[in-house]
């Protein structure tokens, strides 16, 4: 059942207790909803208790407002009336406050990714919009979003149109842009610190991928990964990794990019393509999800298998 705006405004004004949460490694459109969202009912609707629940968010975006107020552990013993899901195609991809979840007396969930077959008692995916932000700014109220709400929001888009570059911005992202902007969200901090600006450390992880990367089916696929001893030698983490798979996309005459790192038991797949490949159908036959031209997902094996059978696939396509 899709959630009308209705039943948005009638739900939160029923909950006392409010609980949102987003995707296991957050990325801007799944930290900006969230606390979007938080703000959003703080601003309009006095009383309620509204606790945002994420695993631990990147440093560049702790300016956000709220975002020091982000709840990292479950509390499996609280029961909340209302709990909302953000930015997640799938139950596995919010695994770590699962329980909390179906503790709660309504579930809504709100995003934009076409492999989100909807769950909850409501829901409202849109895979047309640029960002879980962008469905935000649909449901909420123009004259009832603030200044802080607003920066959420804008962070979010940036985010998943990389900067507004993807074919996923529209008319309507930009004309939702242009609203934030007035509300006078501060773009270029926004834009360079948590976009642009890279640490040394993600400099160098990005040159060593660029360096090991490989090209196949006559250069139309981009290939590369990152080693745990590669990631030990730089004391980088995984999630120091973000945007190389964006970098590798954009090589010329590249159709799609793969990007892999090792996490227990196999590898964490990213997956990029600029016109041909519907990589979101490759990432769902192995259990994950996206978008047409931006997905992922965890795949057990060795490196070399991985990456044979993933090419074959993308090779099929072109
Ligand atoms: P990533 O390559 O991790 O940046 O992810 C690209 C897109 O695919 C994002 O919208 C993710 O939410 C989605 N995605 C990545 N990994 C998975 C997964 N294992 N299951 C479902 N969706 C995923
Ligand atoms: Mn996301
Ligand atoms: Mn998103």
């Amino acid at each position: 059942m899709g959630v009308r705006m209705k039943h948005f405004n009638e739900q939160i004004s029923k909950a006392k207790t409010i609980a949102i949460t987003g995707h296991i490694h957050p990325d801007g459109d799944c930290i900006g909803s969230c606390l979007a969202l938080k703000q959003y009912i703080l601003d309009n609707y006095s009383g309620k208790k509204v606790d945002v629940y994420l695993e631990s968010i990147s440093t560049e975006f702790r300016f956000l407002s709220h975002a020091q107020e982000i709840i990292t552990e479950s509390k499996d013993d609280e029961n909340y009336d209302l709990f909302f899901v953000l930015d997640c195609g799938s139950e596995d991809r919010y695994e770590p406050f699962a329980t909390m979840v179906r503790c709660a007396k309504i579930l809504i969930g709100i995003d934009h990714h076409i492999s989100n077959d909807g769950f909850g008692d409501f829901y409202k995916i849109d895979p047309q919009a640029s960002a879980t932000c962008e469905v935000l700014c649909q449901i909420f109220e123009e004259d009832k979003i603030s200044k802080e709400c607003a920066q959420c929001l804008y962070t979010g888009i940036v985010h998943d149109t990389g900067v507004f570059k993807h074919s996923n911005t529209t008319r309507k992202t930009m004309e939702y842009a242009g609203m934030l902007l007035e509300k006078g969200v501060s773009t270029t901090k926004i834009i360079d610190e948590t976009f642009y600006q890279k640490t040394f450390v993600q400099n160098q992880l990005l040159g060593k991928a660029l360096l090991q990367s490989q090209l196949y089916a006559e250069g139309q696929i981009i290939v590369s990964n990152l080693s745990e001893q590669d990631f030990e030698e730089l004391h980088a983490s995984t999630s120091d990794s973000d945007g190389i798979i964006d970098q590798l996309r954009i090589t010329k005459g590249v159709e799609a990019a793969i990007f892999l790192y090792p996490i227990e038991n196999g590898y964490k797949v990213s997956m990029r393509s600029n016109e041909k490949v519907n990589v979101s159908e490759i990432a769902k036959a192995h259990g994950g999800g996206g978008h047409i031209r931006a997905a992922g997902c965890s795949m057990k094996g060795t490196l070399k298998d991985i990456q044979s059978t993933i090419i074959s696939e993308i090779t099929e396509q072109l």
